[in-house]
């Protein structure tokens, strides 16, 4: 059997929540909401189910998802989107990213990668023939440096995949590090695989900036997106691709091969979802916003460091300050089993050069079970 797939663990998402089930712990590892997702787009899903096509939708999607996806994302980010060419709807991002790895790398081509990553990431890159070169960001800012960049782009360069807002770091790369990334892009002929499912998430007002929205980058970009991030409903699995139309030809043949399509009832309730009006998108915002604010100061009164999160339903302590050579995957393993917590160790995110010392959590919960892990974790740090 292909070892990339025989030989790989458990992700860690599911052996936390596994953990956080036997022990009986407030569950803040794996990134699901505790929020049921609006009530009239589940309703238009359910709707379509019993009065709608059931039968396969369109390989491309649903025509009138695809308007939709082109109508928010001129509305949000002021891109312009032909829905007929540069708009695909895919069974959630993770086949997005997987489909344009396939379509786009070749064995042997390098693909940059960004640690920490998102577990999907590398074993895809490998199984596609990639060889993965890797750029380690470090906290607290976890910003992209120009040597780093000097260092793994070469000839050979063919994708990055670069995910912004970042998961697990929370963080926004600003446009300057952008700008820089796009100057490697242009310089080394490489495209851009760009995960964006977090795109709605931000904090503090921050505004999304998605780089093939950037001058000179349209053409280098595979846009990706998902419903799942936007309207709280995780298992959906409803993705956007977006690229300019010569790259998104070859993108509907791997998707052509791989899903084909996506359930038709979930996309035309997610097309009825992104026509929301802005309060909507801004509300989810601010209520996540508030149990951001509420597990951060819970955290930081128990003398717990915080690192700022500025999106995503995450935030990251910092154990350094508790010890120099503490290991974030036994922290975890202690927390769950005494503190009866589950969070996610951050290391898990490298492949080599890993973090040691940082943890994160999911915010995206109810407050019940935000201050109920804040006084067990309070608990906790006192033992030592
Ligand atoms: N990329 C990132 C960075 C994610 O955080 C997630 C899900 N949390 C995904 C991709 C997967 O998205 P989907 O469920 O739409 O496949
Ligand atoms: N994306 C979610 C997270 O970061 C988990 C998705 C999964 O379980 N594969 O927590």
């Amino acid at each position: 059997m292909n070892p990339i797939f025989a030989e790989a663990p458990t992700t860690i998402f599911e052996t936390m929540s596994r953990l956080a089930g036997q022990h009986n712990a407030i569950n803040l590892g794996q990134g699901f909401p505790d929020d049921p997702g609006p009530q009239d787009v589940r309703e238009k899903a359910a709707e379509a189910v019993i009065s709608g096509w059931n039968q396969y939708p369109p390989m491309m999607g649903l025509p009138e998802l695809r308007q939709a996806v082109a109508a928010h994302y001129r509305r949000f980010h002021n891109l312009d989107l032909d829905p007929d060419t540069e708009v695909m709807i895919t069974s959630g991002a993770t086949e997005a990213l997987a489909g344009a790895l396939l379509a786009l790398i070749e064995p042997g081509d390098e693909v940059v990668l960004f640690q920490p990553m998102y577990d999907a990431y590398l074993p895809l890159v490998r199984r596609a023939g990639g060889v993965p070169k890797f750029v380690t960001l470090r906290p607290p800012h976890w910003r992209i440096d120009e040597d780093a960049l000097k260092a793994v782009f070469t000839d050979k360069t063919r994708a990055v995949i670069f995910n912004n807002p970042l998961n697990p770091t929370a963080t926004v790369f600003p446009r300057e590090d952008l700008e820089l990334l796009g100057r490697y892009l242009e310089k080394f002929n490489a495209i851009a695989i760009c995960d964006e499912v977090w795109e709605h998430v931000l904090f503090d007002g921050l505004q999304h900036q998605p780089l093939i929205g950037l001058p000179g980058l349209r053409e280098r970009c595979v846009k990706i997106g998902s419903a799942g991030k936007i309207f709280s409903l995780t298992g959906w699995k409803v993705g956007f691709v977006c690229a300019a139309p010569q790259i998104l030809k070859v993108l509907g043949k791997a998707h052509q091969y791989i899903t084909f399509t996506t359930p038709p009832n979930l996309q035309a309730a997610v097309a009825y979802g992104l026509a929301k009006d802005d309060a909507y998108f801004l509300g989810m915002r601010r209520d996540l916003q508030a149990a951001r604010d509420r597990f951060t100061v819970g955290l930081s009164s128990a003398g717990i460091a915080v690192l700022p999160s500025k999106a995503t339903y995450f935030l990251n302590i910092d154990l350094a300050p508790i010890a120099n050579d503490i290991d974030d995957a036994a922290f975890c393993l202690r927390m769950v089993e005494e503190a009866k917590v589950a969070a996610i160790p951050v290391s898990a995110f490298y492949a080599e050069d890993h973090v040691r010392s940082v943890v994160r959590f999911c915010f995206a919960k109810t407050t019940d079970k935000l201050d109920g892990a804040v006084e067990r974790l309070a608990a906790f740090m006192k033992r030592g």
